[in-house]
């Protein structure tokens, strides 16, 4: 995908992008060397946790935060420049913006508020009329077309905020955190609406949430921050599977880790070689290091300690004792495996019967564990 991306035009392209905020006279810098290059068409998801700086990133690109330091560029044409002091207004930069608090025209009819944007750019009445109800029946939205945003229910709400952002065609639809604040189960039908939206119109989307399922869901693209700078950007299959850092790791839902060291044959915990690690111990060039190992749950599989197969070189295995057994995602039965004081969390058990308090085996795919040195990722 990449390499056919590359032949494709950048739609946005930030280079060297930083902002810092004088806060009570000490300085925050909310972006630091930000670089990222958007291609035309592709749906970008920046994730990360509060207060990374992904909204000032979006306002940095939008025009309503003016960078520190470093340019952005639109369709080839420069909207910010620090030292050449370009400054593009929001308004001459033909970009999309979608909040989370929809923030519609409370007085204006739905009709109204998407014509909004065309009646600003001097659009004549019937091209207007026209291009709202396109816009109107792309977002299925027609019969609410009279309706007072107060009539709407937030989903309903969001999609008439969606519709007045991509009316007048922007070059780049910007979306800050756009189904955060809509409850569970009309987020998660929005965001296939909104990828299909994105599908039959082919707009570019920047889109920033701190769901790092709905980022990989969405996305073409992930970009991971981490205090104001990027952590990690690239397919989301990449991504899920090769957390960059522990901070990545942890991140994406990585939920099990343990501090492991390095000994000649094997890694070592709590005193104990841990059985399958020779391999990954082998990659280990820092051996003052903190050394961290981290495995999804999905990824591990418990056995009584009696009944267990013979491991393999293949496989690692820890020790612990089974001290929950908790009803996981979907449904699923999740086994809380104490591990010299460490909860560890498995989603699979071999044989049945499976009692708190007993001896297990936790058992993992050598090839899945990620074993990160200091910040650096060493296996897989
Ligand atoms: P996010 O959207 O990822 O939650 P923000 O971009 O809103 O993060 O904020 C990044 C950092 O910049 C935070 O530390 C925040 O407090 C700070 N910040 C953002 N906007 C301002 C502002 N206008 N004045 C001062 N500090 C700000
Ligand atoms: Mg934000």
């Amino acid at each position: 995908m990449t390499t056919v991306l590359s032949d494709t035009r950048i739609a946005a392209s930030l280079a060297g992008v930083g902002k810092s905020f004088l806060v009570k006279g000490r300085q925050v810098d909310a972006l630091r060397d930000v670089d990222l290059d958007i291609h035309e068409g592709e749906y970008i998801v920046i994730v990360g946790p509060s207060g990374c700086g992904k909204s000032t990133l979006i306002r940095c690109i939008a025009g309503l935060e003016s960078p520190t330091t470093g340019s952005i560029t639109l369709n080839g044409r420069t909207v910010y420049d620090a030292e050449r002091h370009v400054d593009i207004k929001t308004n001459d930069r033909n970009l999309g913006m979608v909040f989370q608090n929809y923030a519609l025209w409370p007085h204006m009819s739905v009709e109204r508020n998407v014509a909004y944007p065309l009646r600003m750019r001097k659009i004549g009445k019937g091209e207007r009329e026209r291009r709202v109800a396109s816009v109107l029946t792309a977002l299925e939205c027609e019969p609410l077309a009279t309706r007072l945003p107060a009539e709407l229910s937030g989903g309903q709400q969001q999609r008439i905020a969606l519709a007045r952002a991509l009316v007048y065609e922007p070059e780049v639809l910007l979306l800050d955190e756009p189904l955060s604040a809509l409850d569970a189960l009309l987020r998660i039908t929005l965001r296939t609406e909104l990828l299909q939206l994105h599908r039959s119109l082919g707009f570019t989307a920047l889109h920033i949430t701190h769901d790092q399922e709905e980022a990989l869901e969405m996305g073409d693209r992930v970009v991971l921050m981490r205090e104001g700078h990027i952590e990690q950007m690239g397919p989301p299959a990449e991504v899920y599977r090769r957390p960059i850092s522990p901070y990545a790791a942890h991140f994406l839902g990585v939920r099990n880790r343990l501090t492991v060291t390095r000994t000649a044959r094997a890694l070592q915990h709590a005193g104990k070689l841990i059985p399958g690690t020779g391999p990954l111990s082998d990659r280990v060039t820092d051996e003052s290091s903190t050394l961290q190992l981290f495995v999804r749950a999905r990824d591990t599989h418990v056995f009584h300690r009696e009944a267990a197969p013979p491991t393999s070189d293949h496989q690692i295995d820890l020790e612990g004792v089974l001290s929950q057994v908790v009803l996981g995602e979907g449904g699923r039965e999740q086994y809380v495996v104490d591990i010299d004081g460490h909860a560890w969390f498995a989603q699979h058990a071999e044989g049945s019967g499976l009692a708190e308090g007993q001896p297990i085996v936790v058992r993992v795919a050598s090839d899945l564990a990620l074993l990160y040195q200091g910040e650096s990722l060493i296996s897989i």
